[in-house]
Formats: C-alpha cells, structure tokens, sequence
C-alpha cells in the first residue's frame, strides 16, 4: 500500500524523524483554518499518490491564512496525471537552502535493501540517476546487520553531503531505517531532504510503501486505507476474507483456486468474443473449503454487482467434494432468497462428481443450468449475459 504524504508525514514525525508541521484538508475553509493554527507562510501540497506534484501545479507557497484558502480551492479537485485531488496538505513553510534526497527500499533483484543518498535533491531522482548517476550513492544493506550510525556516516560522507550537516543526514537516515524496520515498509523515500537556512536538516516531502503481506502485524495500518480508492464490492469482500477483485465485465465468476479461477476469465473472455464481446466481471477464488456459507457470501458478492448479467461457477471438487459444493450452491441460493434473480452456470468435476450433479439436477432451482465442460459452461454464461 502506498499513503499518501501526509501519511508517510505523521509516520516520520511517530519515529522522530524531524518534520514539520502539517495538517490535512479537504474543503479550502478547513485549509483557511489549518493555516490559521500554524501562522505565517504555509505550503499548500495536492495530496495524490503520484510523483512531480510540484511541476504539475499541485505544490503551492501561501502567504496566509486566506492566500491558503484560494491555494487550496484552485488545487483540490484538480487532475494531477489521471489523480483527482481530494485532500491538500497544509505545511508550515520552511525557508530551504538546499535540497537532498535520501531512500532505503527493497531491492528484489539484488535480494537486499539498499539505501540511496544524493546532495541533488527535489528533482527527478531517475533522471539524476540517468544524467549523473556519480551524484547517486547505493548501497546495499543486509537485514541482519542493520543500518548503524557509523554506516550511515559513512554513506553520507560518500554521497558528499556538506560537513556542516553530514551528521544530523545520517541521523535522519538511522531514523528512516526505523521506520523503514518498524513499520515494514518497503519504500521510504525523502524528496526532498532539505537544509533549511538557519541550519535544520527537515524530511520534506515523505513517500512511504507499506508491505501488504506485514499486515497482520500493524493493525494500526488498516486505518491508513484510502476508501475512497477502494471499491465497495471489494471492501465487503475482504470483510467475508473472500479473495475477489472486480473487472469490468459482465459475467460474475465463482472458482475454487487462483489457477483454475484465472483460467476460467481467459475461457469466458474468449467465448465472450462470439457475443458482442462478453468479458468476466470479476476474480473470486472460494478457495478449498467451499461451504455453503462461502458459497453465499461469494453468490451474494457477485449478484450485487449491478453490472453482472450472469454467474458461472466454475468449481473442481478436490478435498471439498463435489456433492458438499452442490449442496453448498442450493443452500446458498435458499439463504440469498429473492436477492438471487440471475442465472447461474454451473460447472461441476473432480471427486464425486456424479453424486453433485444428481444433487443440482434432483434440485431443479429455476436459476441453475448445469453443464458438463468448461468450455461449454462459459459459452453458456457468455450467451445468458450477452441477452
Ligand atoms: P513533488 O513534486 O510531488 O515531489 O512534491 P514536493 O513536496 O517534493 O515539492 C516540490 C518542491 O516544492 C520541493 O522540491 C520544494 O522545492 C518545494 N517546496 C515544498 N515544500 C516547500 C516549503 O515548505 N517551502 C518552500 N520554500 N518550498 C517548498
Ligand atoms: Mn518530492
């Protein structure tokens, strides 16, 4: 997951990373009234999770409280490359003599971490990299080790960054490694990194990855979603622990495992061809224990989904026989009730086989069509939707 600024903001100042003060916003009288607490000149900063805000006009100097306010209302709902700003940030200003840039990601194809530092910051860092890649510093850091201050020192020392601050840059650098630790990040990265002109070295504008996999570690994380970015079938999906994205198609698909439920999207999609260009309407995998209860979250999941004309299920009996599936689907359609007006496509195989389809067949549920192959369930589902 990728946050926002003032999110990678409130996480460095958490760590003791000296930042400076900042306050979100979405309406510009809350801007107005943001600046006002913080007095003085503000920054006002386009909160979207892309790079080079500041040459797309998202990255603002206001005067003052009021001057925040007009800042603010030109750059919320602006589009920054394909973003539509909803949120500004407003940042105490700092009078900045110079800019740096400091990083510590995971580099999988040296299967390390690596820190990056260069003294020719608040630029692109890739085109810095590209034109003088000698002002770039990488170095690799092992996990077991971690990042000391004399390592950091000595990073810092090869970057060139000036004596005068050399040490509180690798301070900074030791508290980013924290958070980089703490909070299982897997990108934290410093654009700048400025000295202001009275001497202060200020993490200025943060961008922070939290690895997803580390979840279940930092409940305080979920906090740190955006939900606006997050689509409600997919949210109340992840609240069933359902494993299901949404396309943009118009046949709902319900498999068990991510290989036979990909391929049965790559099926649909291509019987869909023969139908005006039918397409699958979404990913769900019910996994191995397909219960009738799965069953009814995932078959409730899918029929809420307007854009959905009709279901197939695609199911191979392994270690959940076919029979429980079957019964599974009958239970599931007597839980959803009225809510189930779609037609389903179901296709059976794998152990017990003949016992689940004697089941649906012995079921005769007006909104199931059994069929025998893959291929055939999907051209099936394909023409149901296309109707
Ligand atoms: P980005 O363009 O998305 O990376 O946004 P940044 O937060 O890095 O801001 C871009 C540039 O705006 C920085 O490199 C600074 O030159 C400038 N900037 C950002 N904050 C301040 C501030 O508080 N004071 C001043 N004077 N300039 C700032
Ligand atoms: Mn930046």
């Amino acid at each position: 997951m990728d946050l926002f600024e003032y999110q990678a903001r409130d996480l460095f100042e958490k760590h003791g990373v000296p930042v400076l003060a900042g306050a979100v916003a979405t309406t510009p009288e809350e801007a107005e009234a943001a600046a006002r607490g913080m007095g003085g000149k503000v920054v006002v900063k386009a909160q979207v999770k892309v790079g080079g805000r500041g040459k797309a006009g998202g990255v603002k100097l206001a005067e003052d409280a009021q001057d925040a306010r007009e800042k603010s209302a030109a750059i919320l709902g602006m589009d920054i490359k394909g973003h539509i700003v909803g949120k500004v940030m407003i940042a105490q200003a700092a009078p900045i003599a110079e800019e740096y840039y400091l990083a510590i990601l995971l580099d999988r194809s040296n299967r390390t971490f690596l820190v990056m530092a260069s003294v020719a910051g608040g630029m692109d860092i890739e085109q810095v990299a590209h034109e003088t890649p000698e002002k770039l510093v990488k170095v690799p850091v092992n996990s077991n080790d971690g990042l000391s201050k004399s390592a950091a020192v000595k990073i810092i020392n090869d970057a060139k960054f000036p004596a005068d601050i050399a040490d509180q840059v690798a301070d900074a650098l030791v508290l980013l490694w924290g958070v980089f630790v703490s909070e299982d990040a897997t990108l934290v990265e410093v654009n700048p990194l400025v000295k202001t002109s009275d001497g202060r070295i200020i993490a200025l504008d943060g961008k922070v990855t939290l690895d997803d996999n580390a979840g279940f570690r930092h409940p305080d994380h979920e906090a740190l979603v955006d939900a606006s970015a997050t689509n409600a079938l997919e949210a109340a999906a992840k609240e069933k622990d359902l494993n299901y994205v949404k396309l943009d198609g118009e046949v709902g698909i319900i498999g068990n495992g991510a290989g036979l439920v990909m391929s049965t999207l790559d099926v649909v999609a291509y019987a869909g061809e023969q139908f005006g260009g039918v397409k699958p309407a979404n990913f769900l995998d019910i996994g191995g224990g397909a219960s009738a209860q799965v069953m009814a979250d995932g078959l409730s999941i899918i029929l809420g989904d307007k854009d959905v004309k009709s279901v197939f299920v695609n199911v191979f009996g392994g270690i959940t026989s076919c029979d429980a599936v079957a019964n599974g689907i009958i239970q599931a359609l007597e839980i959803l009730g009225d809510k189930a007006k779609k037609p389903i496509v179901v296709r059976l195989d794998g152990n017990n086989v003949l016992e689940g389809r004697r089941i649906l067949d012995e079921a005769a549920h007006p909104l199931i069509q059994q069929l025998d192959t893959m291929d055939g369930a999907a051209a099936r589902a394909a023409e149901l939707a296309a109707k």
